[in-house]
């Protein structure tokens, strides 16, 4: 490693750990040892800290023990050796098969898997062989297999390297290369989505620290206007004090409205409540209004700028997942009537998105893992190489990694191209609602109760069923379907109506709820349903009857 890489390794690593993973033989230990040395960590091998804990060798536990024993004293000494800092950890070749260790791996460290040779691996295997899973007739036979079985795997982790039979030197440049290279690609800015509307256009930028650097942006837009930033208690408790501080530096002094959080603050009353405190901000025509929070601060605080003075600008600063992904962006505006959600609305479109992927830390996990389903929602509609891609990068998504920005950047994106094709939801539109006919039945049938329901769950429900209901209807196949299914379930999410706890719901009440969601003709209802895995299409026409066969077998 040349001198001025360094720098970038440590960039890579960021305070994590580094994890080897892959199949014995492969080098791990000698190559784990020198890495550790030239990045001053404390080197650990997990089989040699198993064996010192156990007073055993490994084939003396497999033999006293069995493996599922092995297997999970292994994952729990990974668990530990992860939370005690930074090190370099040799894995034993099946620790990373197993799948609350790789999440463990893919929140605490950067992965490494060293790729052998099969080749060197096949004559080491011939030479000596005291790997308690190579005692069978044909060792070599049961290597081949697990190399097949196993590969896939090891492929996720974030960086591979290819060994050969040279010196460990080269593997251990070959991955200081690779981190450095990571850090060097980690993009400086923020990522930049345009929504194309013409006049209307706007930039959504996705990236850490985007609040701290609201203030010449916002000024860079609305030279000397004055602001005024709508949200509520919880957003505020952690958000407000830094977005007021960078304004300020700005030269704008931003009063800040704050709301009660929760769907019933998208009110009536609530509506007024804001416009009334905004004229008393004096916010006119040339001023802005800033909306910091989630969906609900994000639709009410749009409107309230929709209407005020017929019409002001406003900024979205969305604060959650599903704001980030979905509402901040296409300029969908709206506050409930009693007589049913999103009622009263307009289309106004921000003049520009902040996302600061920084939010999402204080966000509920629960808020976090709903917002994912609309994600999941984009690679099912139409592209289903992102569906795959976030197969593979859920754990590290989840875990706050590099794919969170990648992942919220591809869905805006996804969003954004149908919203530049159909602004104000004449047809092409009508696609993102994947999921949500049945999805929006079931927040109804929980009155919109949080402690029931929220909106992500209903939709990961909804994608489920929209799923089953095209297999159903022999548009789509069975494993496409079990792979939705799979997928929502790892993440955390709901995928049978009987998931949600406390929910009273009959086939009858169900339909009758969507016939509310969706105008119904002549017994005809229309959905949006898939022929496969980002191949979803409107089904107008879908008979009643069929619709009620399908729940009555959902909820037998
Ligand atoms: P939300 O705004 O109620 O936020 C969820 C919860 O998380 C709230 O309690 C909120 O206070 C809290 N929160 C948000 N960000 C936080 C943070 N960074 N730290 C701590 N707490 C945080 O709900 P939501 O899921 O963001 O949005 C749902 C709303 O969005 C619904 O009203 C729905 O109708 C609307 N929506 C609108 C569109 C559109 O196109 N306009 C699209 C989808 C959904
Ligand atoms: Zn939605």
């Amino acid at each position: 490693m040349t001198d001025d890489a360094l720098p970038f390794v440590l960039k890579a690593l960021a305070g994590r750990s580094l994890v080897l993973v892959g199949m014995m033989g492969a080098g791990k230990s000698s190559v784990g040892k020198r890495l550790a040395a030239k990045l001053n960590l404390p080197f650990i091998d997990t089989d040699e800290e198993i064996e010192a804990g156990a007073r055993m060798t490994i084939p003396e536990i497999f033999e006293k023990f069995g493996e599922p024993y092995f297997r999970d004293g292994e994952r729990r000494v990974i668990a530990r050796l992860l939370e005690s800092g930074p090190c370099v950890l040799a894995t034993g070749g099946g620790a990373y098969m197993n799948a609350s260790t790789r999440e463990r791996i893919a929140k605490a460290s950067v992965s490494v898997w060293i790729k052998p040779d099969v080749e060197v691996l096949l004559r080491r295997v011939r030479k000596r062989s005291n790997r308690p899973l190579l005692q069978t007739a044909d060792p070599e036979a049961t290597l081949k297999r697990l190399l097949e079985e196993r590969n896939p795997v090891y492929g996720l982790a974030d960086i591979m390297v290819e060994a050969h039979d040279g010196p460990h030197e080269i593997v251990v440049e070959q991955i200081l290369a690779a981190l450095a290279a990571r850090a060097r690609a980690a993009p400086e800015g923020p990522r930049k989505v345009r929504v194309e509307l013409a006049e209307r256009a706007y930039d959504i930028l996705i990236g850490e620290g985007l609040i701290a650097q609201a203030g010449p942006r916002i000024a860079a837009l609305f030279p000397r206007a004055r602001a005024a930033i709508v949200t509520d208690e919880n957003v505020a408790a952690h958000w407000l004090a830094p977005l007021q501080q960078s304004l300020a530096a700005s030269g704008i002094e931003a009063q800040a409205i704050i709301r009660p959080p929760g769907e019933t603050t998208k009110s009536y009353a609530e509506f007024a409540l804001v416009s009334d405190a905004l004229i008393a901000a004096k916010i006119e025509r040339r001023d802005v209004v800033i909306a910091l929070g989630g969906g609900v601060i994000g639709d009410l605080a749009g409107f309230a700028a929709a209407t005020l003075r017929r019409g002001v600008d406003y900024v979205q600063i969305p604060t959650s997942l599903l704001a980030q992904v979905d509402s901040s962006v296409g300029g969908k505006t709206a506050i409930n009537s009693p007589l049913g959600k999103n009622l009263i609305g307009a289309f106004h479109q921000p003049r520009l998105v902040l996302a600061d992927l920084a939010t999402l830390a204080t966000l509920p996990e629960r808020e976090f893992r709903a917002g994912y389903a609309e994600v999941v929602k984009y690679g099912l509609i139409d592209d289903r190489a992102f569906f795959e891609w976030l197969e593979a990068h859920r754990a590290e998504l989840f875990a706050g990694g590099p794919a969170r920005a990648q992942a919220v950047a591809v869905s805006c994106a996804a969003k954004a191209r149908v919203v530049a094709a159909d602004e104000t939801e004449q047809g092409a539109r009508a696609l993102l609602n994947l999921g949500h006919t049945f999805g929006h039945a079931l927040e109804a049938l929980a009155h919109y109760d949080p402690a029931i329901l929220v909106h992500g769950e209903g939709v990961a429900v909804g994608l489920a069923l929209a799923f089953r209901f095209s297999r159903t209807l022999g548009h789509c196949a069975g494993q496409d379907v079990v792979r939705v299914e799979r997928h929502l379930q790892a993440a955390g999410l709901p995928i049978r109506i009987q998931d949600i706890k406390s929910l009273t719901a009959s086939p009858d009440t169900m339909l009758e709820a969507m016939r509310q969601d969706k105008k119904v003709e002549r017994g005809r209802l229309t959905f949006i349903l898939a022929r496969g895995i980002g191949e979803s299409f409107v089904a107008k026409d879908v008979p009643e009857a069929e619709a009620l066969r399908f729940l009555e077998a959902e909820l037998a």
